[in-house]
C-alpha cells in the first residue's frame, strides 16, 4: 500500500512524486507513458531557468530526477477505474488495463490532456514542422511569418489575437458559418489589421514541401470550391481533451469539459484524492504550471496524511 500514488508521469506526476518522496513516505508513480506530452514536443523555451531544451531530453531529466528518490515507477500502466476508499482514512484503489490494481492512502491524479486533432493529411506529418497546438509555446517560432489558426471558439480566437502581435499575418479558419468565441474577443479580433477570418471552411489538408509546412487547403463549404493559403504555420485550436474518461464512473467531480475540479490545495471532491496539471480546471496548460501544481498536490496529500 502506497502512502501516495501518482497516476500519470508527465511534469505534474513527476513533480508530485519528488515532493512526496522527499517527505519520506511510500511513493509510487503509475503512468501509461512516463514523460507525457513533453515526449511529443520539440523545442521548449519557456521552462524558466532552462532557456532551451527538447521534449525527450526534458522527459529523461524528469525521470532521472524522480529516480534520485525511492519512488516505484510503473510505466506502461493505463488506469481504467478508480474505487475510492469506503470510509475516511481508508485506501483508494486504482485498477489498470493490465489487470493489476494498486492501493494508496492518497492519490494524485495527473493524467494530463491531449489536443484534439483535425485529422487531415499533413497534420501528423508536419507536427512540430509547422503544425503546432500551443500558441504560448510555439508562437515565437513564427515571428514575422504567416500562420493559420484553425478553430473559431474562444481558444482559437484568443490564439489568433495573441499570434497577430507576433507574426506577419494570421488567417483564422472556422468550419461553421459563425465564430463561437465570446463577443468581446470577436470584436478585438476584427479590429486587428493583419487578421483575415474565413468562415464556413473545412480544412482538407496541411501542405508542405516534405520538410516543412508551406500551405493549407480548405473547402469553401457553401460552394464546394477548394482554396489554398500559402503560409508557414498552422495552429490547431479545436479543443484540449482531459484524460478523464477512466473517471467517468467515479465520484470525482468534473467540470462540464471533463476536467477535474480541485480546491486551493489540489484536492478533488473526494477527500484524500488530489489532482494536478492539464487534467484539472487550472487555466493555461503549461509545463511550468503542471510542475507547480504537482508539487502543490503532493504537499496537499502529505498534509492530508498527517491529519488523518
Ligand atoms: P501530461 O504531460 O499530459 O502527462 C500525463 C501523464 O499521464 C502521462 O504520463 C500519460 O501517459 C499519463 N496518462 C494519461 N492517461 C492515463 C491513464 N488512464 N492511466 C495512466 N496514465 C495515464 N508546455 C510548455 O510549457 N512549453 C512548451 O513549449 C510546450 N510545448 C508543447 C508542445 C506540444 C506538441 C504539446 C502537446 C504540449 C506542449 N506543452 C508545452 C504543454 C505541456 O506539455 C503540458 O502542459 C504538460 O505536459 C502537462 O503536464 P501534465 O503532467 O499535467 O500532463
Amino acid at each position: 500500500v502506497f502512502d501516495t500514488l501518482m497516476i500519470g508521469g508527465g511534469p505534474a506526476g513527476a513533480a508530485a512524486a519528488i515532493y512526496a518522496a522527499r517527505k519520506g513516505i511510500r511513493t509510487g508513480v503509475a503512468a501509461e507513458r512516463f514523460g507525457g506530452q513533453v515526449l511529443d514536443t520539440m523545442a521548449i523555451e519557456n521552462l524558466i531557468s532552462v532557456p532551451h531544451t527538447e521534449g525527450p531530453k526534458l522527459a529523461a531529466a524528469l525521470e532521472e530526477h524522480v529516480k534520485e528518490y525511492e519512488v516505484d515507477i510503473m510505466n506502461l500502466q493505463r488506469a481504467v477505474a478508480l474505487v475510492p476508499a469506503a470510509e475516511a482514512g481508508g485506501e483508494h484503489e486504482v485498477q489498470f488495463a493490465s489487470g493489476a490494481s494498486l492501493k494508496a492512502r492518497t492519490l494524485v491524479l495527473a493524467t494530463g490532456a491531449r489536443w484534439r486533432e483535425i485529422g487531415v493529411p499533413g497534420e501528423a506529418e508536419y507536427r512540430n514542422k509547422g503544425v503546432a497546438y500551443c500558441p504560448h509555446c510555439d508562437g515565437p517560432l513564427f515571428k514575422g511569418k504567416r500562420v493559420a489558426v484553425i478553430g473559431g471558439g474562444n481558444s482559437g480566437v484568443e490564439a489568433a489575437i495573441d499570434l497577430a502581435g507576433l507574426v506577419a499575418e494570421v488567417t483564422l479558419i472556422e468550419f461553421m458559418d459563425e465564430l463561437r468565441a465570446d463577443a468581446v474577443l470577436q470584436k478585438k479580433l476584427a479590429s486587428l489589421p493583419n487578421v483575415e477570418i474565413i468562415k464556413g471552411a473545412r480544412t482538407t489538408e496541411v501542405n508542405g514541401d516534405g520538410k516543412r509546412v508551406n500551405g493549407l487547403t480548405y473547402e469553401e463549404r457553401a460552394s464546394g470550391e477548394i482554396r489554398k493559403v500559402a503560409l508557414e504555420g498552422v495552429f490547431v485550436q479545436i479543443g484540449l481533451v482531459p484524460n478523464t474518461e477512466w473517471l467517468k464512473d467515479s465520484p470525482i467531480e468534473l467540470s462540464p469539459h471533463g476536467e477535474i475540479i480541485t480546491n486551493e490545495r489540489g484536492m478533488t471532491s473526494v477527500p484524500g484524492i488530489f489532482a494536478a496539471g492539464d487534467v484539472t480546471t487550472v487555466p493555461y496548460k503549461q509545463i511550468v504550471i503542471a510542475l507547480g501544481e504537482g508539487s502543490r498536490a503532493a504537499l496537499g496529500a502529505f498534509d492530508h496524511l498527517i491529519r488523518s
